[in-house]
C-alpha cells in the first residue's frame, strides 16, 4: 500500500480544539462551568458563538448538530430559551465582559428570521458590551437569502457571511439531497454584497458522490466568477453508523482515499493559480482577507469553526451542543434540544460534558495548533520531554513527509496534507484503532 493510501485510510481528528470534543467527558458539568465563568477577568473581551440547531430539511451529507423543523412555534420556543441562556450565562460572570466577535452557526441560523435574530442580539446587548468594530459573522444557506433578508442582516451589524455552497454540479447536488442551482447561489452573493456585506466565505466540500477533478473544476470556475474572499474546502466525512441521514448517500459513488487526495490537491492548485493564498489545510483566502494576513503574520488560530484570525482566547457558546472555552477548560452544552431547554428553564447551565485543563494540556494544545496553522513547531527546550513523540515521527520523516531538526518539527510540502497525523502524535488522548473520526485527507 502506498504511503498516501495508508495515511489517507488513517482516522484522526481535525483538531479544531485540543483535547478534541470527542475526548470530553461528563466529569465537567454546570458547577465547573459556573466556576470558570466567574473566573473570567473583569472587562475581558471574549467571543460568542450562537448555535441554531434547526434546518428546514436535512441534507444527506450533513454531519452537524441539526434537526429538521417545520413549525414556527418550535423555532420561537428555541429562540426564547437561547435568550434565557444568554441572561443565565451573564448572571454567572464575576464581572461584565465585552463581546469582541459574534458568530452564528448551525444548522441554519436564518430560520430565526430577522426579528428572531434581532431579539437574540438585543439580549446579548442587554448583558454584554458589544464592541462596535468586532466581526459579526453568520453561516447562511444560499436558498434562504433574498435582497430584503440581506439588507436586514446588514442592519443587524453582520459583517461577514459564510455561504454553504458544497458543489454546483446538479448530479452531485441530487446525490447529497441539496438542490441549489448556481444562479441561486449567485443571487444570494449579489444580494449580500449589495447590502454591504462584502466579506463572503464559500464553504465547499470534496469527496462527495460523483465528484471528479473535471466536475470540481467546473464548480471552481463558477465559484471564482462569484469572487468570494475566502473559500473553505472540507473533505466529506462519511460516518453512516453514527449519522442516519448519511445512509442515503450511495457509497458506491464515493471517491476512494487516493482519489480524495487527488481532488484535494487539484482544488489547492486551482485556487492558488487563481490568486488565493492557502491557509492551513483546507482554507484559501484572497491576499487582502484578514485570514490570509493572519496566516502571513503567524496569528492564525483553530477554533470550532476551523481556521480563524480571532485573537480572543475565551469563547462563550450558546445553544445546544455549543462549546465554551473558559479559563479552566472546555464546557460543552447538552446536544439534545429538549434537555438543553429543560436545563435553561430550571435556571441551570446546560453544560453536559467538557474537559478541565490539567497536566501539560495547554502545552500540547499549543504544539498541535502551531502544526495545524503553520505546519511547523519549535519544541525548543521542551523537546527532551517529547522524545517518545519524536521517535514516533521518524517513520514519517523517512517517507519525506516531515523534517525533524533540533527540536523543530516541520511538514514538507508533500507532507502537509497529512499534518493531522503528526498532530495526533502529540495528542495524549489518542488511542490506537480509533474509528470515530474521518479520514486524514
Ligand atoms: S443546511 Fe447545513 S446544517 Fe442544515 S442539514 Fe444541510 S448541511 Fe446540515
Amino acid at each position: 500500500m502506498s504511503p498516501a493510501r495508508r495515511l489517507a485510510a488513517a482516522r484522526v481528528p481535525r483538531y479544531t480544539s485540543y483535547p478534541t470534543a470527542a475526548d470530553f467527558t461528563a466529569a465537567v458539568g454546570p458547577v465547573d462551568a459556573a466556576r470558570w465563568l466567574n473566573a473570567i477577568p473583569a472587562g475581558e473581551s471574549v467571543s460568542a458563538y450562537l448555535h441554531v440547531p434547526y434546518c428546514r430539511e436535512i441534507c444527506h451529507y450533513c454531519g452537524c448538530h441539526a434537526k429538521a423543523v417545520r413549525r414556527d412555534e418550535v423555532v420561537d420556543a428555541f429562540r426564547l430559551s437561547l435568550q434565557a441562556e444568554i441572561a443565565l450565562v451573564a448572571r454567572h460572570l464575576g464581572s461584565p465582559a465585552r463581546l469582541g466577535r459574534i458568530s452564528w452557526g448551525g444548522g441554519t441560523p436564518s430560520v430565526l428570521g430577522l426579528d428572531g435574530l434581532a431579539a437574540v442580539l438585543g439580549e446579548l446587548a442587554r448583558h454584554f458590551e458589544i464592541e462596535p468594530d468586532g466581526e459579526h459573522a453568520i453561516e447562511l444557506d444560499p436558498r434562504a437569502v433574498d435582497p430584503g433578508f440581506a439588507v436586514g442582516l446588514a442592519g443587524l451589524g453582520v459583517t461577514r457571511a459564510s455561504l454553504g455552497v458544497q458543489d454546483l454540479d446538479p448530479r452531485v447536488q441530487t446525490a447529497i439531497g441539496r438542490i441549489q442551482p448556481p444562479a441561486q447561489v449567485e443571487r444570494a452573493a449579489e444580494a449580500l454584497r449589495a447590502a454591504g456585506i462584502s466579506r463572503l466565505n464559500f464553504d465547499l466540500v470534496y469527496g462527495l458522490p460523483h465528484q471528479s477533478e473535471v466536475s470540481l473544476g467546473e464548480t471552481l470556475a463558477m465559484v471564482l466568477a462569484m469572487a468570494p474572499s475566502r473559500v473553505a474546502f472540507y473533505g466529506y466525512a462519511h460516518l453512516p453508523a453514527r449519522r442516519a441521514n448519511q445512509r442515503l448517500i450511495d457509497e458506491a459513488a464515493l471517491p476512494g482515499g487516493e482519489e480524495r487526495l487527488r481532488q484535494a490537491e487539484f482544488i489547492a492548485r486551482s485556487l492558488e493559480a487563481a490568486g488565493f493564498e492557502r491557509v492551513g489545510i483546507d482554507h484559501f483566502a484572497r491576499a487582502d482577507d484578514p485570514l490570509a494576513e493572519a496566516a502571513r503574520e503567524n496569528r492564525l488560530h483553530r477554533n470550532f469553526q476551523g481556521y480563524t484570525d480571532d485573537p480572543h482566547p475565551l469563547l462563550l457558546g450558546f445553544g445546544p451542543s455549543s462549546i465554551s472555552r473558559l479559563p479552566g477548560g472546555f464546557a460543552q452544552n447538552e446536544s439534545d434540544v429538549g434537555r438543553w431547554r429543560t436545563s435553561i428553564a430550571a435556571g441551570t447551565l446546560a453544560t453536559r460534558r467538557g474537559h478541565a485543563d490539567g497536566g501539560d494540556d495547554r502545552e500540547r494544545a499549543g504544539i498541535i495548533e502551531r502544526l495545524m496553522c503553520a505546519f511547523t513547531v519549535d519544541l525548543g527546550e521542551t523537546a527532551g520531554r517529547f522524545g517518545d513523540e519524536l521517535a514516533l515521527l521518524r517513520p514519517l520523516a523517512a517517507e519525506g513527509l516531515v523534517v525533524l531538526e533540533r527540536g523543530r518539527v516541520t511538514m514538507t510540502p508533500a507532507g502537509r496534507p497529512f499534518v493531522r497525523l503528526v498532530a495526533a502524535v502529540f495528542d495524549r488522548f489518542r488511542t490506537e484503532g480509533e474509528t470515530a473520526f474521518s479520514g486524514s485527507v
